[in-house]
């Protein structure tokens, strides 16, 4: 436990955590911006506010991810309510939604293209295509009511319409189709030690890894890929988010299942993450 200090820069040289994360800690609790912590670093702290910091320091000391500790992450330039209930919003994931708005981009009025967003969470994708893109109808689903609940917090915050619907992927869609499926799906195999490990031991189990023995975690993706040419309208495209390792089994699923004009992109790191397709409706079976 930190003793009592007396000041906002003493607080944060005894954290005993990353200076910038006490900083943006203070500022939470205080209500100020970093930049003011950080020039009021005189500034004395009330009893209540030094052991509301010292709890929230105590949690990231714990290893606690920051996104749940402040309850907020910034994603495609907005800031996203997060709960323990869903994943946190990634970097990597911000290449899903460029390129599903480039390619709604293609779409022009009238036509009012349909999105699907499978497996939600915090509302990160879904929200942020239709904030950005107004005109589209935009659907996500979540297997977790809880989930749901914060991707309607979001929706909300961000002033944007967002059918939610409490789904196992495809099931309750019963046979609506989309122009563009976009999913960040749990990847992470069964056992994968990284589970256990940094800021993936506190997200939801079930968001993070399919749970399934001997699938390299790719058993979600299968289902995705498998039922995804039954929700497409003709020419749509479905994309996703996978592991670092398994673009090439998604280039493979995606061809075998019938799926065309096959895209392969890399994050910032140069790391494939993100693959898709097109779909035909002459291929449906
Ligand atoms: N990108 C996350 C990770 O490996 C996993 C997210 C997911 O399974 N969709 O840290």
């Amino acid at each position: 436990m930190i003793s009592s200090p007396s000041s906002i820069g003493k607080l944060v040289a005894e954290s005993g955590i990353g200076k910038r994360e006490a900083e943006m800690i203070l500022a939470d609790v205080l209500g100020l911006s970093r930049a003011s912590i950080i020039a009021h670093a005189d500034r004395k702290l009330e009893a209540s506010e030094h052991q509301q910091a010292a709890a929230m320091i105590a949690r990231r000391q714990a290893g606690e991810p920051m996104a749940y500790i402040l309850g907020v992450r910034e994603f495609y330039g907005r800031e996203f309510i997060v709960t323990p209930d869903v994943l946190i919003p990634r970097p990597e994931t911000e290449v899903l939604v460029e390129q599903a708005l480039g390619r709604l981009a293609a779409h022009r009025a009238p036509i009012i293209p349909c999105v699907l967003d499978l497996g939600t969470g915090s509302g990160a994708i879904a929200v942020s295509i239709a904030a950005d893109k107004l005109v589209a109808r935009v659907v996500a689903t979540d297997i977790s009511s809880s989930a749901l609940a914060v991707a309607r917090q979001n929706a909300a915050r961000h002033g944007v319409k967002i059918r939610l619907v409490e789904s196992d992927w495809f099931t309750a869609l019963l046979a609506e189709k989309f122009d563009l499926i976009l999913s960040n799906p749990p990847y992470v195999a069964h056992g994968d030690p990284h589970l256990t490990e940094g800021d993936l031991r506190f997200e939801p189990l079930q968001a993070l890894t399919d749970r399934a023995v001997g699938q390299q975690g790719l058993a979600c993706i299968r289902r995705i890929i498998g039922d995804a040419p039954l929700h497409l309208n003709d020419g749509g495209w479905l994309l996703f988010e996978h592991g670092y390792d398994q673009a090439d089994a998604c280039r493979q699923m995606l061809a075998e299942r019938g799926f065309t004009d096959l895209v392969a992109i890399p994050d910032l790191a140069g790391i494939t993450r993100v693959s898709g397709g097109k779909f035909a409706a002459k291929h449906v079976k």
